[in-house]
């Protein structure tokens, strides 16, 4: 598990819903922040233009007030008025001759005290491009032009408008400008997360339907969508055609395995049956025959129960598996069961057994066969001297068979497949020739019954399997 999956434990990076969301967001807020930022440079322009455009009017016009003034006045006097008259709290003005000693200025202008004043008089002392300067924490724009009087120019007129509260104005929109981006932003992939999260609901539909269809159900099983998109549609009409070839693969299989061990366990019934006749009729056997002959009946025989099994198998794969309802006292078949099996192994074998008989209604022989593969499992699987323990009892209406063995145990990865056909685990270590079978048998009968089984096991301290029967 990373990082990310450890704070997000419920989103999954690589899935499409996550990369939609992620990649449409991202595409969003590229083109919603270029807006904002392309707005927020023509807003700057248009402001700045729209001074310019103000000061260069001053500036055109100032000499004009200071001839007419000057036809009145001393030079120095009309050049003072003319400037008095276009000076504004923001605006400031000064008059410099061509050796940039200055004639006059606005009375808010003071080179001698404001060191910005200073610094905007260098700045006009070099060609003047219309722009925006900062100094000392304030915003002006500075322009200029000549101060020429009938024909002559006298010097040069300079304008700066201090546009400080202006540019503080149109920060403060911009950032509200990008918060509320941001919030869009935001709002966008809550959308955009919940459209793409119900747009692959089908998708996720179909996931569902296929993880629930059993080899058993094959036949029966297909995807039904409503209101899906026509490319999901096509996806669950290709998953249908698929689980139809299935089906009749499945199907083929089925029969296929139910008539060759139909066929095969008729042959080695009759084979066996000679077998045992000759057996019976031993006296002229020399002692090689015999063993010869004993070991190919009993091979025959563990044959036949192969054979049952498959068939039992496809049978109830056809639900074609009839197993009869009748009562029976299962602490009887428990012990009757323990017994048998104490018989072939010499095992010791303990039984619990709650006081009561328990009594349910169900198919004894299918029940004997289930505690039989069991048992015989726990056996196999456990050293001769480690105790096998049955245990039988109820709780509400659940009957609970237990059969706990102190053996090899099943290691816990192999734990969820032991159930399945033909699954064995590490034979090397367990010496026994199964076949893989059993417990997918036991698992089919108990199922048939309307019960359930389970394991719980531990490598190198035993296993416990629990059959639970309704009652
Ligand atoms: P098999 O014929 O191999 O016994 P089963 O279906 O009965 O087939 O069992 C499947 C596998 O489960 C076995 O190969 C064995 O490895 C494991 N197993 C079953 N029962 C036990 C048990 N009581 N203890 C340890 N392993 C077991």
């Amino acid at each position: 598990m990373n990082r990310f999956s450890r704070i997000f434990p419920k989103i999954n990076p690589s899935s499409l819903r996550v990369r939609l969301t992620i990649g449409i967001a991202v595409f969003s807020a590229l083109g919603l922040g270029g807006l904002t930022t392309w707005t927020g440079w023509k807003m700057q322009q248009l402001l700045i233009n729209s001074h310019k455009e103000n000061m260069e009017q001053i500036a055109s016009r100032l000499p004009l007030d200071v001839e007419v003034y000057s036809q009145m006045l001393p030079f120095t006097t009309a050049l003072e008025k003319a400037i008095s008259n276009r000076e504004t709290n923001n605006t400031l003005l000064w008059i410099t001759n061509t050796n940039n000693t200055l004639l006059a200025k606005s009375s808010n202008f003071n080179p001698s005290s404001d060191t910005y004043a200073n610094e905007l008089i260098n700045l006009t002392k070099m060609p003047l491009v219309p722009e925006v300067y900062h100094i000392k924490g304030h915003s002006y724009v500075l322009c200029g032009g000549e101060l020429k009087i009938r024909g002559k120019v006298l010097g040069k007129v300079s304008i700066a408008q201090d546009i400080t509260r202006d540019q503080a104005m149109f920060v403060a929109m911009i950032q509200s400008m990008g918060i509320a981006t941001i919030l869009v932003i935001i709002l966008i992939s809550g959308g955009i997360a919940f459209y793409v999260s119900y747009s692959l609901q089908p998708l996720r539909q179909i996931s569902r339907m296929t993880e629930a269809v059993q080899a058993e159900d094959l036949g029966e099983a297909r995807l039904y969508l409503n209101n899906a998109p026509s490319e999901v549609k096509e996806l669950a009409q290709t998953v249908n055609m698929m689980l139809s070839r299935l089906a009749d693969a499945w199907e083929k299989e089925r029969q296929f395995t139910s008539n060759i061990s139909h066929e095969l366990r008729t042959s080695l019934t009759i084979v066996h049956g000679y077998l045992q006749s000759i057996l019976r009729r031993q006296q002229n056997l020399t002692e090689i025959q015999k063993e010869a002959l004993l070991t190919a009946a009993s091979e025959a025989e563990r044959t036949i129960h192969i054979l049952q099994d498959l068939l039992d198998l496809a049978r109830a794969d056809s639900g074609y598996l009839q197993l009869s309802k009748e009562p029976c006292i299962l602490d009887d078949i428990v012990t009757e069961i323990v017994s048998m099996a104490q018989q072939n192994s010499s095992r010791e074998i303990t039984i619990e057994i709650e006081n009561n008989p328990i009594t349910i209604k169900a198919d004894s022989n299918r029940i004997k066969q289930i505690l039989l593969n069991l048992i015989d499992n726990a056996v196999k699987y456990s050293d001769p001297d480690t105790p096998i323990n049955v245990n039988l009892h109820q709780i509400k209406n659940q009957v609970i068979i237990q059969i706990c063995d102190k053996g090899y145990g099943i290691p816990l990865q192999n734990q969820s497949h032991i159930f399945e056909r033909f699954y064995r685990v590490d034979t090397a270590r367990t010496h026994s020739n199964g076949t893989g079978l059993g417990l997918s048998i036991a698992k089919t009968l108990v199922e048939k019954m309307g019960g359930s089984i389970s394991v719980r096991s531990k490598l190198g301290e035993g296993s416990v399997f629990t059959v639970s029967l309704p009652c």
